[in-house]
């Protein structure tokens, strides 16, 4: 099995000063270590008691042109860049320090924080990483025409398309982000403003700190910039990089492949939210307690190492426990997002009652592979017998589905006892013939 991804901070303190963009004033900013599942913190250095802001979804305030994140009266605006470049840069765990409301701009890209994480050093904590898995395609899409799709993958990689007005300066970059990648290909691309839309901002002085020195401006079909483009396709590269930025809030690692057509930040931000959300419905469904264990489980990447079934065809989410060598007792949590409920039956979902079997036959499998101790064989699901469906299955359900091998004659045959329960009542059973095969 392979080992766990560990936890990162920053091997030592390190800062730097600049110009604050909204406000114009300098700033000092300070990257400082943080202890094991801290998450990323904001300290304002300027105020009374130095209140700290956990860059967390739930505390997102604002998303207009920049991210701004707050608790109880307290702000922090336009976290995104330095937050992109914590959690490209493999940095879980960090404090940072400021004197002011907002960090320095820089040159409008991640850049400086990438060059300060570096200085910085990172170091390897005693504990996993937290992940978000993407286990079924997910998508938001947005009434100012933003729309996201996220669909599994084991790693993180952005699929993006900039499109500005009347279709100006549409570019598509489709990249895997990797601390290596991020630093080269996305941390130097500088934000980018319309005129149209920093013209009142302008007139307002609510941008002090803005100049061609931060952000490129794009006149009409014109690009005014202090120097040359630093990518053809610079605009999309800054749009994923407000992305990774943006989903830093939900305080997991994704591992997915983002489709994000005109992404912004209020749909990068409710995108986030509906992460944080699924998160913590996992985190609370596998809260042990409520769970019988055996001895030791599996969890779904584990699961995945044995069975070959994927999405949508992945009928167990993990395996609670096993009991012997003989029983175990895997779950499901059944969603509306299963593909069989598009057509059985529009208007009245209802899970179909094979697809239960096939839960029952995929943890069976899990049980005889357990006692093979070898993938070499692979068990095929030749019948089923004395199939019940007892109960209809709704979304929302939690199916525990029971295993137990009542025959296993010499290494070709086997046969398993298997129901499925929700709620404590039987939904469905049968009993299932299996037979070996070498791979
Ligand atoms: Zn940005």
């Amino acid at each position: 099995m392979a080992t766990p991804e560990l936890q990162q901070t920053l091997a030592k303190p390190a800062g730097f000063s600049g110009t604050s963009l909204h406000t114009g004033e300098k700033v000092s900013l300070k990257l400082q270590p943080a202890p094991v599942d801290h998450g990323i913190k904001f300290k304002r250095k300027d105020l009374q008691d130095e209140p700290t802001i956990d860059a967390k979804i739930d505390n997102l305030k604002t998303v207009e042109r920049a991210t701004t994140i707050g608790e109880g009266p307290v702000r922090v605006h336009t976290v995104e860049h330095v937050l992109a470049a914590l959690s490209a840069m493999g940095v879980d765990n960090a404090v940072v320090e400021m004197d002011a409301n907002e960090p320095p701009i820089g040159d409008g890209s991640a850049q400086p924080y990438v060059d300060l994480i570096k200085r910085a050093g990172v170091a390897t904590q005693e504990a996993p990483r937290k992940f978000f898995n993407v286990r079924e395609p997910m998508h938001l899409e947005s009434k100012s025409g933003a729309l996201l799709v996220l669909l599994p993958s084991d790693e993180l990689h952005i699929s993006c398309t900039q499109a500005g007005p009347n279709h100006r300066f549409t570019q598509y970059l489709s990249i895997e982000i990797t601390a290596a990648v991020f630093e080269r290909e996305i941390a130097p691309a500088r934000t980018f403003v319309y005129y149209e839309d920093v013209e009142p901002l302008m007139e307002k002085n609510l941008i002090k700190g803005g100049s061609l020195e931060n952000a490129v401006v794009l006149r009409g079909d014109a690009v005014l910039s202090k120097e040359p483009l630093r990518f053809a396709d610079e605009f999309v590269r800054h749009k994923i990089l407000d992305l990774i930025g943006d989903f830093a809030l939900v305080g997991a690692r994704i591992r997915g492949h983002v489709i994000a057509v005109k992404p912004g930040h209020a749909a990068n931000a409710e995108m986030a939210r509906a992460l944080a959300r699924e998160q913590a419905r996992r985190e609370a469904l596998a809260v042990p307690r409520a769970l019988p264990r055996g001895e030791g489980g599996l969890d779904s990447e584990e699961i995945m190492q044995i069975l070959s079934h994927r999405y949508p065809f992945l009928m167990v989410d993990r395996i609670i426990g096993f009991e012997g060598e003989t029983k175990c007792i895997g779950m499901k949590s059944v969603t509306i997002n299963e593909p069989f409920f598009a057509g059985h039956f529009p208007g009245h979902p209802v899970m179909p009652g094979v697809m239960q079997v096939e839960a029952m036959a995929q943890v069976a499998s899990l049980l005889l592979f357990k006692l093979a101790k070898t993938t070499g064989r692979i068990g095929y699901f030749m019948s089923a017998d004395d199939v019940k469906f007892r109960k209809p299955v709704f979304p929302g359900d939690t199916m525990f589905i029971h295993a137990e091998l009542t025959k296993h004659r010499g290494e070709r045959l086997a046969k398993a006892k298997c129901h499925c329960v929700v709620n404590d009542a039987v939904v469905s059973e049968g009993e299932l013939m299996f037979t070996f095969l070498d791979k």
